[in-house]
């Protein structure tokens, strides 16, 4: 069993990591490292609960009530991971000397895209500290116009929270349908008329040329001349995962941190787990990142697992869950689609708020996603598990 782990990036990976080291039984030392001035935190109620004010921003903190002793973790918040040496087990630090592992959890995450110009003009923002957050909530005043750049699950979640403050929203998505990459084409326009149903306007299939002003943001031009006039500009175009101090070390990164079904990096003793993890997952016979927080927690448990019991451990194998809360709809997914994959409503209908539908491709399920039925998904997600069929959805 590994001596001392390190577990580097302090937010849903790196705690749930920390949690299932002492949860199965590890008796040495952890150290948490975090560059964040803040111990870990939710990241949920961020772009939902805080940005529309239904929620102090004290509340996000995890472990309030247990704290840390428990854990027995040494928690350094405001300190870097600078690299990782190549041939030594030892991660240098932006403070102190450098630290030794016997075991290291890459939990890094992943951070916001932006858009070139974006940092000289104030009044434009991403979504993904708390920081960040307080920051955005700031400007947020009476009669401000705001554009969400990308349709995405930060833009579409930030229009939601928008427009329970009263505050004119446009949405400008690359793709002609927003998530539909994701969860294919009608349920993507079903989520695009909640949100015109409550005044969002959209400008889709087209791109941004320049954001526009002088020291602070006066208007979005787009790809096709149009013009947008705006007051906040909330940029939600997708992360890059943060790997960059991983350069050099041995560790394999292709669009994050290469594992195996194991949680297994490319380097010994080495794991990694969340946002910043490239995982084969043999569910699917696919390699995949997934951005979502109860794979975070998941991955966590099974990275820590191959690193306290070796190569033997059962393969991580998910079936991918989400949950999204815009206005008063719980917008849940479980799975992965593809383009092309059938498509089924089993129950209810967007107009409803209330509807149960399922994916599947050569009649075996792959995907389900409902509106404001939560025990319909959890039931569907383990159907997806057992690798049910679309006949079986249908007659249930
Ligand atoms: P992160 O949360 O990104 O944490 C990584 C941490 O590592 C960060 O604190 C980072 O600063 C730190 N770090 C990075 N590099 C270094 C370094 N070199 N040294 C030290 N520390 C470092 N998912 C859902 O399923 N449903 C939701 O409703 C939902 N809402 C969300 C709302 C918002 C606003 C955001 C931003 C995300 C949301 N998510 C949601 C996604 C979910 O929060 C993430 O999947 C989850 O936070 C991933 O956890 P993580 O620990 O892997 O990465
Ligand atoms: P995202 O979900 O990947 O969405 C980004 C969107 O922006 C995509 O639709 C993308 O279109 C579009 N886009 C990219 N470049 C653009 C441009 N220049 N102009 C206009 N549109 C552009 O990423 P996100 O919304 O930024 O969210 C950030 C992270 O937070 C993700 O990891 C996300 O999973 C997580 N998050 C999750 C939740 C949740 O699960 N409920 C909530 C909030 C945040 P294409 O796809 O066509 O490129």
């Amino acid at each position: 069993m590994a001596r001392h782990v390190v577990v580097v990036g302090a937010s849903l990976a790196g705690l749930r990591a920390v949690e299932a080291l002492r949860r199965r039984g590890h008796e040495g030392s952890i150290t948490l490292i975090g560059d964040e001035a803040h111990p870990p935190y939710d990241r949920p109620p961020l772009s939902k609960q805080v940005l529309c004010g239904a929620w102090a921003p004290e509340r996000v903190p995890f472990r309030q009530k247990e704290g840390y002793d428990p854990l027995n973790v040494d928690v350094r918040t405001g300190v870097r991971a600078t690299s990782l040496e190549r041939f030594d087990n030892r991660v240098a630090l932006s403070e102190g000397g450098p630290i030794s592992f016997d075991g290291l959890v890459i939990a890094t995450g992943a951070g916001p895209r932006t858009l070139p110009g974006a940092s000289d003009l104030s009044g434009v923002f991403v979504l993904r500290t708390l920081d960040d957050a307080l920051a955005l909530k700031g400007a947020l005043v009476p009669g401000a116009r705001v554009v969400v750049v990308g349709a995405g699950f930060i833009g579409l979640e930030v229009a939601s929270a928008c427009r329970s403050l009263g505050l004119p929203v446009t949405a400008v998505e690359l793709a002609e349908v927003p998530l539909s990459s994701t969860l294919g084409e009608r349920m993507g326009r079903a989520i695009m008329s909640l949100h015109a149903d409550h005044g969002v306007e959209f400008c889709t299939g087209v791109g941004v040329q320049e954001l526009q002003g002088e020291g602070c943001v006066e208007a979005v031009l787009l790809s096709d001349g149009r013009t947008l006039a705006a007051d906040v500009v909330v940029l939600g175009i997708g992360v890059r995962p943060n790997v960059g101090w991983l350069e050099g070390s041995g560790v394999e990164v292709e669009d994050g941190v290469v594992c195996d079904e194991t949680c297994a990096t490319s380097r010994p003793n080495v794991v990694a787990a969340g946002d910043v993890a490239s995982f084969y997952n043999p569910r699917f016979g696919i390699r995949q990142r997934v951005e979502h927080w109860t794979n975070a927690g998941e991955m966590a448990d099974a990275a820590v697992r191959r690193l306290l019991e070796g190569p033997e451990v059962e393969p991580y194998a998910p079936v991918p869950y989400f949950w999204s809360d815009q206005y008063d709809v719980k917008i849940q997914f479980a799975g992965h689609v593809q383009p092309g994959d059938d498509f089924l409503m089993l129950d209810g209908a967007p107009g409803e708020r209330k509807l149960v539908a399922v994916y599947g491709r050569e009649g075996r399920l792959t995907g389900a996603v409902t509106w404001n039925r939560p025990p319909k998904l959890i039931a569907l997600r383990r159907a997806i598990g057992q690798g049910g069929l679309l006949s079986d959805v249908k007659e249930a």
